[in-house]
């Protein structure tokens, strides 16, 4: 073996952890240009690295060993994001598991599960439909009804949603905040109510009195729509 090539080989590992001086790289860099020897051993040292990606032959001397070498650099920012993503991802669930047991104020883990129970409660309602009415909302026997009498009156339930960063905890107690879409007076409104979810099923129970979308005051419907879907047992 050249003696150059046995010094290139032996920088290899550097040069592949991109540890090497920008002198010896240049030096390594055109070796490699020129050298199959060398280069089948560099190829296999990138290899688990660049999934091998096979250096065409017919690639310019120079430019040939430039390009894999900024997928490795590429490939190891890559790993640190993804390890900081994690790390980050992993502190904030310790958190919400340890808000769960201090019984702490703010968002926790189970939050998720009642936003998630939140959404299938709108759905329902939403659809009119009466089993999974009854299946996700608690104290719900008289909501189907009075959504009826509610759309014989022109208020619709067009859509809605559950809104999870609008979930959390307060003194022990979770309250959640779903979102209507209501079609009345010719007009479309967002409305926002606040409520609780208990033993797997969602209890509504007002609508946010602070709420800016009355631009007055609230309309003549919105006392029915709170009435109708009212479904909290404060005993
Ligand atoms: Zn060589």
């Amino acid at each position: 073996m050249d003696k150059t090539c046995v010094l290139v080989q032996e920088l290899l590992p550097l040069y592949v952890d991109g540890a090497c001086t920008a002198e010896g790289a240049a030096v390594v860099a055109e070796h490699l240009g020129s050298c199959p020897a060398c280069r089948t051993v560099w190829q296999e040292m990138c290899a688990p690295l660049l999934q091998a990606e096979p250096l065409s032959e017919n690639s310019g001397a120079a430019s040939a060993p430039e390009a894999p070498f900024k997928k490795v650099k590429r490939h190891y920012v890559w790993h640190t994001v993804k390890a900081l993503v994690l790390t980050a991802l992993g502190m904030w669930f310790i958190l919400l598991a340890a808000n769960d047991l201090i019984g702490g104020d703010g968002f926790s883990l189970r939050c998720f599960p009642a936003w998630w129970r939140a959404r299938g409660a709108v759905q329902a309602v939403v659809e009119r439909d009466e089993a999974a009415i009854a299946r996700r909302l608690a104290f719900s026997g008289e909501v189907p009804e009075a959504l009826e009498k509610l759309a014989a009156e022109g208020v619709v339930i067009t859509g809605g949603r559950a809104v999870l960063s609008e979930t959390y905890l307060e003194d022990m107690f979770l309250l959640l905040t779903v979102e209507f879409e209501v079609q009345a007076d010719g007009q479309c409104w967002t409305v926002p109510f606040t409520g609780t979810c208990r033993s797997g099923r969602v209890e509504l129970m007002y609508i946010d009195p602070g709420w800016p979308g009355w631009d007055a005051e609230r309309p003549t419907w919105a006392d029915a729509l709170e009435q109708a879907l009212y479904t909290y047992d404060p005993g």
